[in-house]
């Protein structure tokens, strides 16, 4: 998971015990919120204590909406998938370049628990998750979670075969398509301006035209910065120091 934060509990402010090694889970005094603590927010919008969270009287409220939050964003990502949306535990499939995750969140928690490389429930049941040690409220909670979900999915296979991951990909194809479309078009435009100015720097060196700003007669006195093709082009006044193209020109360069 990789968030900014900026060391200091979410809930009493004191610093959290992971100096550099802001995010090393291996840690089990903080408690990570899931997802992008922005987008989840509410109660606490940062790591924090443990104990802090573990404390909190409202948390499992806090927790249901930030599984409805995880359920709005799992609509729209190409990458994250609701296999489970139970009482106990919500279940996720996330897709990432070394393949595919199962993610547990049980609801009396809200931890963020990789289960995808550990052997399914036994492991669970020791207290281990896939990289860190489990806090004595995720502990409490693994009974009821693994009941809920060893039922309909004995094994992570079980889990992943409810899946399809087809209509996510053309999610993602259709935003990729959309962004090069995009781009093609800003290029389009860079280039229809930037091929104007140059224009326009031809007819203020042969003719002269008036600047838009000091509306004084430029003929030569001007600096023409061409910054074809990849950025936007200008005339700066070499009378006021003001820069503008042809829109601002208003000019007709023929
Ligand atoms: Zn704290
Ligand atoms: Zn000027």
């Amino acid at each position: 998971m990789s968030i900014f934060i900026d060391g200091r509990c979410g809930i009493c402010g004191e610093v959290l015990p992971i100096g550099d090694a802001m995010l090393d889970e291996s840690t089990s005094e903080v408690f990570v919120p899931p997802m992008n603590p922005a987008a989840v927010c509410g109660l606490i919008s940062s790591p924090a204590h443990w104990a802090c969270w573990a404390a909190v009287p409202d948390r499992l409220a806090t927790i249901r909406k930030w599984g409805d939050r995880i359920l709005e964003a799992a609509e729209s990502s190409p990458f994250l998938q609701i296999v489970r949306d139970g009482m106990e535990a919500l279940l996720l499939a996330q897709d990432d370049p070394s393949g595919c995750r199962l993610i547990v969140m049980p609801m009396a928690v809200g931890s963020w628990m990789d289960v995808s490389s550990s052997p399914w429930p036994p492991t669970w049941a020791a207290g281990l998750s896939h990289h860190r040690l489990m806090h004595e409220i995720e502990r409490e909670s693994l009974p009821r979670v693994i009941e809920e979900l060893s039922g309909p999915f004995p094994t992570p296979e079980a889990a992943w075969r409810t899946v399809d991951w087809e209509p996510k990909r053309a999610l993602e194809r259709a935003r990729q398509r959309d962004q090069i479309e995009k781009k093609q078009r800003r290029d389009e435009l860079l280039d229809i301006h930037n091929e104007a100015c140059d224009r326009l720097a031809r007819l203020a060196t042969s003719v002269g035209i008036a600047c838009p700003h000091c509306r004084r007669f430029l003929k030569g006195d001007f600096r023409y910065l061409d910054n074809r093709p990849n950025g936007r082009s200008c005339i700066v006044c070499r009378r006021c120091g003001g820069s503008f193209g042809p829109e601002e020109a208003g000019v007709q360069a023929p």
